[in-house]
């Protein structure tokens, strides 16, 4: 682990720390009035940070952000439990790597500023927000919260249960992070909300008829199929998308009775992005740990019963480009015993020259090294095993399961397994009657505007969220990613471009 920083406290006053759960919704950044918390939205690298982090030395200690997150992950460095201390040299570490926060000067812009409110008679703005997940609730906010314009919304979600990939694609035992519902629910009981629950666009209604009776309609349908591996054998039954297993795991209902076969020792899971953390995490850590949470009684049965002792994430670069972050590494380290092997951490690329993504790469390679020496964890304890530069060439059946072929430095090698878990990414889920681009797995848009055939925007069409822009970045990325799309809709509500019946 990450050497516990001497403690800001200890010269000045009890600073606040942000940890593991960060959603980077940055619902703090506008409450801090230092401006301690970055990246902010406005600063380069939002887009690509693993989560926010309040420096130590300019943190004043009021606490305005701790009652401003919707997850509860800021807390003071004084009631930081053993299990969060990494993250007070987490959060430091990122000013020692991009300069103090006293001397970044991006002040939080307030999106509001220079609006009018409407007249009272003013047509109000019709919305149809298909898909009730982050990105789907994340544009009725931003839609509630413009002053220019009075919305009218409904929100259309195909399954029963709104909440999308944060009820079923967040793991159970991140309780703190799925707390972000709350905000949501806010979002939906607000006046001018319809929801309609268990509708599925394209089945039960149109996209026409929703285009006609609208303004506009913003698709937020999210990414919850894996992309299929491109191997030979990847389609064979033992191969199962990761995200298919997350579904499963949360009781989402298109994957009650899916067969995943726990039965053998060992499961290799392909790619090394939080996904692949996630499901290695959930298939060795404590079953009982997942009691009382959103698993479904289906799958807690089956990891009772499963025999699975050693999951091997197989990552087909280096350390130096691991996919996860180091929250959530740090994450799966204090729940099972996770094996590194030294030798895979020497001989690496040189480093970026970003220094927000220098600092990342440095600091998973610490992380790393510190669990390559820690001491073996007992022979019959359940563990995670993490190996870089092993491309995977082609999957197999074998008797009782399969067997999993890679290039392991240039020299093939094998592994046998029960189950294959392919966590190489998501694609974007389509809608019948709404542009698709196959090879990228979005809707094609420019700034959340739909684009036709023609490349041209299709008028009083959106998109918002994983399905617009690719499957990268956490729950409050797509805060961002919606009032971007929701601008742009305003913008041509304003400018007369849209019409309802
Ligand atoms: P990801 O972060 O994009 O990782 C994909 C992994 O698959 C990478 O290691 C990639 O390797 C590998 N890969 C891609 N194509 C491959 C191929 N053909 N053969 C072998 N390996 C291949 O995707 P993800 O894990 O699905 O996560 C999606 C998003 O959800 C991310 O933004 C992630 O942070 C977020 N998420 C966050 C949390 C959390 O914060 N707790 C939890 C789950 C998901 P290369 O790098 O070599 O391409």
């Amino acid at each position: 682990m990450l050497a516990p920083a001497p403690s800001a406290a200890q010269y000045r006053g009890m600073p606040h720390v942000i940890v593991q759960n960060c959603c980077n919704d940055a619902s703090c950044v506008p409450e801090c009035p230092v401006d301690c918390i970055h990246p902010t939205p406005d600063e380069p690298g939002f887009a690509t940070a693993e989560m926010l982090y309040i420096d130590p030395d300019v943190c004043i200690d009021c606490g305005a952000c701790i009652d401003a997150c919707p997850v509860s992950a800021i807390t003071t460095d004084y009631e930081l439990t053993d299990e969060m201390a990494p993250f007070e040299e987490i959060n430091a570490a990122y000013y020692r790597a991009v300069g103090s926060a006293a001397d970044l000067d991006h002040p939080y812009a307030d999106p509001q500023l220079g609006r009018r409110r409407p007249a009272s008679d003013a047509e109000p703005l019709s919305v149809a927000v298909v898909g009730a997940g982050a990105a789907g609730h994340y544009t009725v906010s931003e839609l509630q919260h413009r002053i220019d314009v009075r919305a009218e919304i409904d929100v259309y979600e195909r399954l029963p249960e709104p909440g999308g990939l944060v009820r079923f694609g967040v793991a159970p035992d991140h309780a703190d992070t799925k707390k972000v519902q709350e905000q949501f629910a806010a979002a939906r009981g607000r006046s001018g909300v319809t929801v309609h629950l268990g509708v599925s666009v394209g089945e039960n209604v149109t996209h026409e008829e929703l285009a006609r009776t609208h303004h506009a309609v913003v698709y937020a349908v999210g990414a919850l199929h894996g992309r299929p591996l491109p191997l030979p054998g990847g389609d064979l039954p033992v191969v199962a998308a990761a995200a298919d297993f997350v579904a499963w795991y949360n009781g989402h209902p298109d994957f009650a009775g899916h067969p995943f076969d726990l039965s053998h020792e060992r499961v290799v899971v392909l790619g090394n992005g939080n996904v692949a953390l996630d499901v290695a995490r959930v298939l060795t850590a404590d079953p009982e740990l997942f009691v009382g949470t959103d698993m479904s009684d289906e799958a807690l049965a089956a990891l009772r019963a499963s025999r699975v002792r050693e999951v091997v994430v197989l990552a087909r670069r280096g350390a130096d480009h691991a996919a996860f972050t180091a929250p959530e590494l740090v994450g799966l380290a204090r729940t099972v015993p996770v094996v590194v092997d030294a030798a895979d951490l020497s001989d690496l690329g040189a480093e970026p020259a970003d220094p927000q993504a220098a600092h990342y790469v440095r600091q998973k390679l610490e992380l790393l090294r510190d669990l390559a020496a820690a001491p073996s964890p007992a022979p019959d304890a359940r563990r995670v095993v993490l190996r870089f530069g092993t491309p995977p060439t082609a999957v197999t059946e074998a008797t009782g399961g399969a067997v999993v072929e890679f290039d392991e430095h240039g020299t093939p090698s094998s592994l046998e397994c029960g189950l294959v878990l392919a966590a190489i990414g998501l694609r974007g889920t389509s809608v019948p009657g709404v542009p698709f681009d196959e090879a990228g797995g979005i809707i094609p848009n420019a700034d959340g505007r739909v684009l036709g055939s023609d490349g041209a925007p299709l008028p009083g069409v959106y998109t918002a969220g994983w399905v617009k822009r690719g499957p990268t970045g956490v729950i409050g990325t797509n805060r961002y990613d919606a009032r971007s799309t929701v601008d742009a809709l305003v913008a041509d509500f304003h400018a007369g471009l849209l019409s309802a019946e």
